[in-house]
């Protein structure tokens, strides 16, 4: 897959070379004339990235209904649900704070924004932020199969919790259809690793296109904040989580971090911790030895509700925009920007570019210009690719330490390498 991916990077440079200087270079292919640029990155790559990305998320819904409902059929116990419930979105409020307050304070040392002078002829709607009361009515699908169709995450978890626990109480019946949904997990689950196969094809056909039409003149005027959000990643993912893991769980995270490294580029090809969903569960599950029980309610949780790479480019934006505009902020500001970043995450499905909506939220919140965030649009692709990747590594870090605190971690497989996987 890395591999695919540094082609795909090389090949779309090249060709965004080679379009912008030879629009018209046409080829004659049976009956049709194409342009080098239609056959190549509007046909091929684009076509094979697109079904890549569709097939992935056509995974999410079916295989978020089936293993939860699994899951907690499992558990069989709704108090030990209802702890896990309250744990696991403890701790990824609790993360994505220390990432938004690691990014503010890393911002305002590095001041990315002061005596920059930036314009830009584009420009940006804000869109209004629910009330936190309304997210937690719109958790509650009035219609399952609609909610379903629509891909709303929440909507689909609180409908498999209640199916799962019912199913547990439900005797006789409950265990013939527990048997039916553990036999669709095991197929579903399959479905994900023969996509797995694919990835390569996949990935290259999508840097390709996006690295073909990436203008990459923008982050070197906006470069000291494009630097400054990478860094703060860079550190929330190294630094934060192993130390966490090692704190809480007294879990080594070197080969976390090396067994992630499959998911990660996902995440990074796909912009889309949902999309990303089935790859990190498996990942998990058959890689770090997390029990189905925990990692299929913490993982689809998580790409709703944990965003802490997004969080992280929020504070750092909020910081590079107010000095861009010479606008002072007083503490009492950046824990408005901290809650809002916070709880605007937990209703937001985890897609391509949703950050720079809820940036939108917290800009409202503390009276900055809305209209800014047209001044970052242009590197915002980059950062979204490798902000997913943090938030997915948040995603599973916090359910190796929930599975840990439940005892639901398979230790050796967590420690072992994935050659030994392979004996296991
Ligand atoms: N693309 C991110 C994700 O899916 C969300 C964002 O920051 O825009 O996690």
């Amino acid at each position: 897959i890395l591999i695919a991916m540094i082609l795909g990077v090389v090949v779309g440079r090249l060709f965004s070379f080679w379009v912008s200087e030879s629009q018209d270079t046409v080829v004659n292919l049976f009956i049709f004339e194409l342009s080098m640029k239609q056959f190549f990155v509007e046909g091929l790559f684009n076509v094979g990235g697109s079904i890549f990305i569709t097939s992935l998320k056509m995974l999410v819904v079916p295989l978020v209904f089936i293993s939860l409902v699994c899951g907690v059929c499992s558990l069989n116990d709704s108090a030990k649900i209802g702890r896990l419930g309250a744990k696991s979105i403890g701790l990824y409020l609790f993360t994505t704070a220390i990432a938004i307050t690691f990014a503010i304070s890393i911002a305002l040392l590095i001041s990315p924004g002061e005596g920059m002078n930036l314009t830009t002829d584009q420009t940006y709607q804000a869109k209004e932020a629910p009330s936190f009361a309304q997210v937690l009515i719109d958790m509650f699908p009035s219609n399952p199969v609609n909610a379903m169709a629509e891909g709303n995450m929440l909507q689909i978890i609180v409908f498999s919790l209640l199916f799962g626990v019912a199913m547990a109480l439900s005797g006789k019946a409950g265990e013939r259809i527990a048997s039916l949904f553990e036999d669709l997990n095991k197929i579903v689950m399959r479905m994900v690793t023969i996509l797995m196969d694919l990835a390569p094809y996949g990935v290259f056909c999508l840097m390709a296109k996006l690295f073909t039409y990436l203008e990459l003149s923008e982050i070197v005027q906006l470069a000291q904040y494009f630097f400054t959000v990478l860094l703060v990643l860079l550190v929330h993912a190294t630094v934060t989580y192993p130390s966490l893991m090692v704190l809480l769980g007294k879990l080594n995270p070197v080969p976390f971090l090396i067994k992630m490294k499959d998911t990660l580029m996902f995440a990074f090809s796909t912009a889309s911790s949902n999309a990303t969903m089935p790859i990190t569960l498996n990942t998990v599950t058959k890689k770090l030895g997390a029990n189905n029980s925990i990692a299929s309610f913490t993982i689809p949780l998580g790409a709703t509700v944990n965003m802490d790479g997004t969080a992280i480019m929020q504070g750092v934006a909020t910081v590079f925009i107010a000095q861009v505009y010479g606008i002072d902020l007083s503490f009492a500001d950046y824990v408005a920007v901290l809650i809002t970043a916070t709880l605007a995450s937990i209703g937001a499905a985890g897609v391509p570019g949703v950050g720079l909506i809820l940036l939108a939220m917290v800009f409202q919140q503390v009276g900055l210009p809305v209209e800014g965030i047209a001044l970052i649009l242009g590197v915002d692709r980059l950062l979204d690719m490798t902000r997913t990747a943090v938030n997915v590594t948040g995603d599973a870090a916090v359910t190796c330490l929930i599975a840990k605190s439940e005892s639901q971690l398979d230790e050796k497989r967590f420690a072992a390498s994935e050659t030994q996987l392979t004996n296991m």
